[in-house]
């Protein structure tokens, strides 16, 4: 008879056949689970449940983002070494390297302790951290999913420990799987989180909160079966779902100074999501939608399909007059763009792995992503950071402030898109831009109106940079407000050479 843990797996084996049928991944899995059972005989979780449940639960979470079979075996041997009885050795003579090495990155960042460490220890840790992500990025998500796991068994470990794990899950993991556009991924974090690091306004948000969804969900249940109605008399297939905010960005949301608690002002407490096959259905059900429920004047209409956030994502948005006048948000996307929302750069690690293994058919067409470089780029630039930056202190810096804080999406006049930190100003947003563009700043204008060269940019804004004619050197006392490395270090580079020249 089969044990609960071997049904467990017959599981992860029939998701993983869904999206990927081949018998040789088959046979690795089945290698890697008795060698993980091996590995883990008569060790217990602190649940009380089998060792052996945790990385089974871990290769579980990757199969659910639909990863190649060399990541979901390092799911489920993540642990054999670190907490097991197997040596990296049987691990390469099993395995190969592409597999242990997969398995010693992610012992390698999970020895990383980020919180609550001395500055000094956080630096060195963050390097060796994103080293081993710069080096293979799924052992990246093999973390998020063991983090994922380990967030759900969270009440079962001593409370001294719980508010750290959960602090750094907001503070690290939750901000690095939103890096690599894995939405759902970040905000299943953070409402793990959540509880453990702010308890009080935890309990608060959901008590308060409460008849506030149900209502939303009332009004959404209404325009569900109209839009469905009018969608099927004008012969477009959509498909309509109700997706409600997470309570850790409500809470976010409901602490700004001009939403200040006031449940009237949120908009996408319960949000509409319409879902199409194609762009150009996108516009139509927009069409069917706008036609249903009049568009709320300067709230209107965002269209991230034709101006994707620097993450990738995609979708448009509009917020509508609903039942009653109540504003209600919709969110119109293709299934690929649902898909790549969700898990991101995961989405795209499948694709790009299937392409290379030859496979067309049916996972590409439902993925019909293109694998975008792009992203891994932020990735890239921390590495090369490490290289350059010799100082831990200034490393420090350009971590902690460029790679894990929050960002700011600015717009040139043209319509780019950039992606700043918090805090930046237009000379920031200038040597984003073009490195020279610094040394011919004349003035600058943020949404049409001239502003200080020290003023503090908000997501949205458009930035134009006066340009003078001729270069002329950047100030040293910039230096006392740009938040940028990319800014600081340009900057100093042209006052190192000055003086050198003197
Ligand atoms: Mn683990």
């Amino acid at each position: 008879m089969k044990s609960k843990p071997d049904l467990k797996f017959s599981e992860l084996i029939a998701d993983y056949k869904s999206y990927m049928d081949n018998k040789s991944d088959t046979r690795l899995l089945k290698k890697a689970w008795d060698f993980a059972k091996l590995a883990h005989t008569g060790q217990k979780r602190l649940t009380g449940v089998p060792y052996v449940n945790h990385p089974l639960e871990t290769a579980k979470i990757l199969t659910s983002w639909k990863l190649d079979a060399a990541t979901i075996a390092a799911g489920l041997l993540h642990d054999t070494v670190e907490d097991g009885g197997a040596t990296e050795e049987d691990l390469i003579k099993e395995f190969g390297i592409e597999i242990s090495q997969l398995v010693a990155g992610v012992t390698k960042v999970s020895n990383v302790k980020l919180r609550g460490s001395k500055d000094q220890e956080f630096v060195e840790n963050l390097r060796k951290m994103s080293l081993a992500m710069a080096k293979d990025l799924r052992v990246v998500l093999v973390k998020l999913a063991d983090r994922m796991h380990n967030m759900r068994t969270l009440y079962a470990i001593p409370k001294e420990k719980q508010e750290r794990i959960a602090r750094e899950t907001l503070e690290v993991f939750a901000p690095l799987a939103e890096r690599l556009g894995m939405g759902e991924v970040k905000a299943k974090l953070d409402d793990l989180a959540f509880p453990y690091v702010y308890q009080e306004k935890y309990k608060l948000v959901k008590k308060e909160s409460l008849i506030h969804y149900k209502k939303a969900e009332e009004t959404i249940k209404t325009m569900k079966r109209a839009i469905l109605r009018r969608a099927a008399e004008l012969e477009v297939k959509v498909r309509v779902n109700g997706r409600k905010k997470h309570l850790y960005s409500l809470w976010l949301k409901l602490e700004r100074p001009e939403i200040s608690w006031d449940f009237e002002k949120i908009h996408d407490i319960v949000a509409l999501r319409v879902l199409v096959d194609s762009v150009a259905e996108c516009y139509t059900a927009l069409g069917v939608i706008h036609n249903l429920y009049k568009p709320v004047p300067h709230l209107g209409v965002s269209d991230f399909i034709a101006q994707p956030k620097p993450n990738g994502y995609q979708s448009i948005h509009t917020k509508v007059f609903g039942p009653k006048g109540k504003i209600v948000e919709v969110q119109i996307r293709t299934y690929e763009m649902h898909e790549s929302a969700e898990y991101g750069i995961a989405s795209h690690w499948a694709y790009s792995q299937a392409k290379s293994r030859g496979i067309s058919g049916e996972l590409l067409e439902n993925r019909g992503v293109a694998v975008d470089s792009e992203k891994l780029s932020w990735v890239k630039q921390l590495a090369d950071w490490q290289k350059e930056l010799a100082d831990s202190e200034e490393f420090l810096r350009a971590v902690k402030f460029d790679a894990l804080s929050h960002r700011n999406f600015v717009f040139s006049p043209l319509g780019d898109v950039y992606n700043l930190p918090k805090g930046s100003t237009p000379v920031d947003f200038a040597y984003a831009v073009h490195t020279q563009l610094g040394s011919y700043i004349k003035g600058v204008k943020v949404d049409g109106k001239v502003v200080p060269l020290d003023f503090k940019l908000r997501s949205g804004q458009v930035v134009e940079i006066i340009k003078s004619k001729s270069s002329h050197p950047p100030r040293s006392d910039w230096l006392k407000f740009v938040v940028t490395t990319t800014a600081r270090k340009e900057i100093n580079k042209y006052l190192r050479n000055l003086r050198i020249k003197e």
